[in-house]
């Protein structure tokens, strides 16, 4: 079922074999229609995570990207609707030579080739992975996850027993007396034999650590081995869960199963992920949904430069039409992050100006880049009515990208993924990031309007990242951290290399809450 956490059991357990020297991949099936997660509502999905190959997809690509610092790409990420469009364009060119086109066998041969391909492109441009991970969305007994679970038992029928393993992600809920439930995973398991598939490893996501009599009790009813039963008990940070997952075992049971060598995990990622904090600061984030999954990469890379500067991150998320002055006058740095339209971009811009005026550290993104370039339009260089070509009437100080124009699908047609920005010299942002060219994603179709560049410097807002006649970092010098960007650098943030941005930011929040008085 949705919510489990099938996508950091995955990734921990690439992590894990991470550790122990293999090259790990990923791939993500999602058993929806759409092509891509690029036109989906993000308070039903979460955060549509975007690639360095511009690729819109699932917010779980973004843990596989963190958890095992690989560079994914567009085919890790297998949608029904991918798979339909191959397999009907080939049908067109007439590559089936007359064949009725089936769900068995065409669909399922696509699947298998999509999981191919993925498993075989070279990791970071290196090697080929060791070792790929295949996480299949959706729900047992699911109409549209039926072709995915049908093509995996074909593939555990065609590769080698110790080339492919199954892992069954379950819940174990826990009654009223304190004891486990198992019954749901004996349920589930039973649904999943009916469709072939016998799983190797179970792992029982529940609230407590799951003790050897439950583990018992499911082995009986599942045939799965005991020790093959993982207990994997809800975590405060899911960066402790290989952690955990390593206390159960897990990596011995994969290794044997897969008749790999279970080498001496290097525990530097765990000391990495455990280190002490010792300070602690308060962020308030501006979000126009109530679900913290919308803005999954922020949250993350907050903690990310938060743990590389022992401080914790306490995040107070506020509803953009609901949020008083009073909310921003007692944290530490104030955070604009990206959106599309209209609703709750007059608060946001409120809270801009107050970050700039009380001189509060803040960090915009993306939408919070454009909002910035219209406050201090409107507010320092005297246009009343600035405001962005999406919002409506007025007069755009941000502007749809010329390449934009005339643009009307929805899907996939944005200014997508990696795009090469020069900084300048000297500027806050190149100190940060330590040079002065970066490569950084983007999701957007607006920019700031060429015709305003001069007037906005000429006023004191410098631009202190472009790429080519795109503006993509403004700051102030005077204030003691105003920074915002056009591209996301939060889909480029992980523990082992957090954002310069973010870790900016962070360290700012710090100074700030102890040295208040210079403000
Ligand atoms: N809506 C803005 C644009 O399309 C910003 C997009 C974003 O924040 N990702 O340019």
């Amino acid at each position: 079922m949705s919510g489990l956490g099938k996508g950091i059991t995955t990734a921990s357990i690439g992590r894990l074999l991470k550790n122990r020297g293999y090259l790990v991949t990923a791939v993500k099936i999602d058993p929806y229609l759409n092509i891509d997660a690029g036109t989906m509502n993000p308070a039903q999905h979460g955060e549509v995570f975007v690639l360095s190959d511009g690729g819109e997809v699932d917010l779980d690509l973004g843990n596989y990207e963190r958890f095992l610092d690989i560079n994914l790409t567009s085919i890790h990420n297998i949608t029904t609707g991918k798979v339909y469009r191959n397999v009907i364009e080939k049908e067109r060119r007439g590559d089936f030579l007359g064949a009725t086109v089936q769900i068995i066998p065409h669909i399922t041969d696509e699947i298998k080739h999509c999981i191919h391909c993925a498993a075989e492109e070279a990791v970071n441009g290196g090697k080929v992975a060791d070792i790929c991970l295949v996480e299949v969305g959706g729900t047992v007994g699911d109409i549209e996850s039926m072709p995915f679970l049908e093509a995996v038992r074909q593939m555990h029928g065609e590769l080698a027993p110790e080339d492919m393993i199954l892992v069954h992600v379950t819940l174990v809920p826990m009654d009223t007396m304190g004891d486990f439930k198992t019954k749901p995973t004996q349920h589930s398991v039973k649904a999943l034999r009916e469709l072939g598939l016998q799983p190797d490893i179970i792992v029982a996501r529940s609230s407590d650590v799951l003790g050897p009599e439950a583990k018992k009790k499911i082995s009986a009813f599942t045939d799965v081995p005991a020790k093959a039963v993982v207990s994997a008990k809800d975590a405060a940070d899911i960066y402790q869960i290989p952690m955990e997952l390593e206390k159960e075992g897990v990596a011995d049971v994969v290794c044997n199963y897969l008749s790999l060598e279970n080498r001496e995990p290097d525990l530097a990622w765990y000391r990495l992920v455990s280190q002490e904090y010792t300070n602690r600061v308060t962020v308030a984030v501006i979000s126009k949904y109530g679900i913290e999954d919308v803005y999954m990469s922020i949250k993350e890379s907050l903690k990310h430069a938060g743990r590389a500067l022992s401080t914790e991150v306490k995040i107070r998320w506020l509803d953009a039409e609901a949020f008083s002055d009073h909310d921003l006058a007692d944290v530490d740095g104030i955070l604009i992050p990206g959106g599309f339209g209209k609703r709750g971009v007059e608060e946001k811009i409120r809270a801009i100006r107050y970050a700039r005026e009380n001189k509060r550290p803040y960090l915009g993104l993306c939408l919070g880049f454009q909002l910035s370039v219209i406050e201090y339009a409107r507010h320092v260089l005297g246009i009343p009515d600035a405001t962005s070509e999406e919002m409506g009437e007025g007069t755009h100080v941000i502007a749809i990208l010329p390449e934009q124009e005339g643009v009307n699908d929805l899907g996939g047609t944005m200014r997508l993924g990696n795009c090469d920005i020069t900084l300048k010299e000297g500027t806050m942002v190149a100190g940060l990031y330590g040079r002065t060219t970066i490569v950084e994603r983007h999701r957007h179709r607006y920019e700031v309007n060429p015709a305003f560049i001069a007037d906005l410097e000429a006023a004191g807002l410098v631009f202190s990242g472009a790429c080519g006649p795109r503006m993509e970092v403004c700051e102030i010098p005077e204030h003691p951290f105003y920074l915002a960007t056009q591209f996301h650098p939060e889909f480029r943030s992980s523990p082992t290399n957090p954002s310069p941005p973010y870790l900016g930011f962070v360290a700012a929040c710090k100074k700030n809450k102890s040295s208040p008085g210079e403000r």
